[in-house]
């Protein structure tokens, strides 16, 4: 279905091309569950290797299941086309390598996931990869960071844990200036943001979180938003620009012309997923098209109870502090209604006036709340950062990504809003 002119809220029914099956006429999508796919003839065969056309191989490479997940995420998000992945991990680490070389760098935002952090800094380290953290308070901390070989700029939407928004038209227009693609990790706040529609070249998501939404399945996706030109800026993308001896020379950025504006995510395939392997399962693609057509209206349920939750905590005695969007003022909060729509997000954090040891008791004696390293379940959930999450970082690592002694992360999930607030409360107490 063309969705262009189409809401949130129907593309995530019937975005992409998929209508019924064809083999079966099954409006539901089926789960091809299939390792590989029969050719027509030696000639489609060479064609397929050959991106003459494209079509199904071999499932670590694509599979029909992933293909609908991939059209109607790609839709959502207003891009041109998307890769699901095995994990959010996987995609972050993709994302960026599939033009990072060893000897070049990328500036990322300080507020990001602690484990994106652990991979970016010390992983990617061991592969040459350096990455340049700068505090998105400043965009212009990424105009400084960047040099001859910075690839690109790294930053997701609503960081927890301080939930300030990323200036992601500020720091995408300083990279359209010199030739630097802006990826944005935009996990905790699909339907709110499009970061592709405010200038970022790919977005990409921890599809574990709200886009699953049950729990159940981890998984990511990238999303390729088909608008940075790689020609124009060749020498900082000689990845995409220079014959690429992984693909019997293929020069990414003209061998997939024929095919649209997807030299990007094509590359990230049939290269980088080829040799990786951090293929999603199909049924685990299933089981995303099953959370993302519940999506629109969970998000709006969850922006609500967190709003709702975030007014309580404000007025409790016991409570130092509330860290929500739509809490703060100055900069940080005409971000948050710049790029968010719809709700500031279901993510609220606060600090106990008692601590570490209060905020240990408080976990211990939720009974609504699930104490898990998660967000975005439709259940609500609560975790500690510092003695979890970010306990691999050092204290000053942790300090500059917001996480305190005595803060306490809250994923409002979509349960009657009284009985979240009534097991706050008998928490507090
Ligand atoms: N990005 C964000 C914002 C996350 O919160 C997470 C996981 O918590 C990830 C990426 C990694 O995703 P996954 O756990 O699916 O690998």
């Amino acid at each position: 279905m063309p969705t262009e002119s189409k809401k949130a809220e129907t593309i995530v029914l019937h975005g992409g091309s998929y209508r019924a099956d064809p083999a079966t006429s099954a409006v539901a999508v089926p789960i091809y569950q299939t390792t590989s796919y029969q050719f027509n003839s030696t000639e489609h065969a060479g064609n397929l290797f050959a991106l003459k056309e494209l079509g199904n191989i071999y499932t670590r490479i694509m599979n029909p299941t992933q293909a609908v997940l991939e059209e109607r995420i790609a839709a959502l998000e207003g891009g041109a086309a998307a890769l699901a992945l095995a994990s959010g991990q996987a995609a972050s680490l993709i994302a960026v390598q599939n033009i990072c070389h060893a000897g070049d760098n990328f500036v990322c935002s300080t507020d990001i996931y602690g484990g994106t952090w652990n991979l970016f800094q010390n992983t990617m380290a061991t592969m040459g990869i350096e990455c340049r953290f700068v505090d998105p308070a400043d965009p212009d901390n990424f105009r400084r960071a960047t040099d001859a070989r910075t690839r690109c700029y790294y930053g997701e939407t609503l960081p927890n844990p301080k939930l300030a928004v990323f200036p992601i038209g500020e720091v995408a227009r300083i990279g359209r200036h010199l030739g630097v693609p802006l990826i944005m990790d935009n996990t905790a706040c699909p339907v709110l943001c499009q970061p592709i529609r405010h200038g970022a070249a790919i977005t990409l998501h921890s599809t574990t979180k709200y886009i699953g939404g049950h729990g159940t399945s981890i998984g990511g996706i990238i999303v390729d938003g088909g608008h940075f030109d790689w020609e124009k800026h060749a020498d900082r993308f000689p990845m995409l620009n220079s014959p690429d001896p992984s693909y019997h020379g293929a020069v990414w950025t003209q061998a997939v012309k024929p095919l649209g504006p997807i030299a990007y995510i094509l590359k990230a395939r049939v290269t980088l997923l080829r040799d990786v392997g951090a293929a999603m399962s199909p049924f685990n693609a299933f089981m995303f098209i099953q959370g993302l057509e519940t999506l629109a209206l969970r998000m709006r349920q969850h922006c609500a109870n967190a709003s709702a939750v975030a007014e309580h905590l404000s007025r409790h005695p016991k409570v130092g502090r509330v860290i929500f969007p739509a809490m703060m003022d100055g900069e940080a909060r005409r971000r948050a209604d710049a790029y968010l729509k719809g709700g500031y997000g279901g993510l609220v954090g606060f600090e106990l006036k008692g601590g570490r040891d209060a905020g240990g008791k408080f976990i211990d004696a939720l009974k609504i709340f699930y104490h898990v390293a998660n967000i975005g379940d439709a259940r609500s959930l609560a975790i500690h950062p510092a003695t979890t999450t970010h306990s691999q970082l050092t204290a000053e690592e942790q300090h500059k990504t917001g996480v305190t002694d005595g803060y306490v992360r809250l994923s409002i999930g979509i349960e009657h809003i009284d009985d979240i607030v009534g097991d706050l409360d008998q928490a507090l107490r």
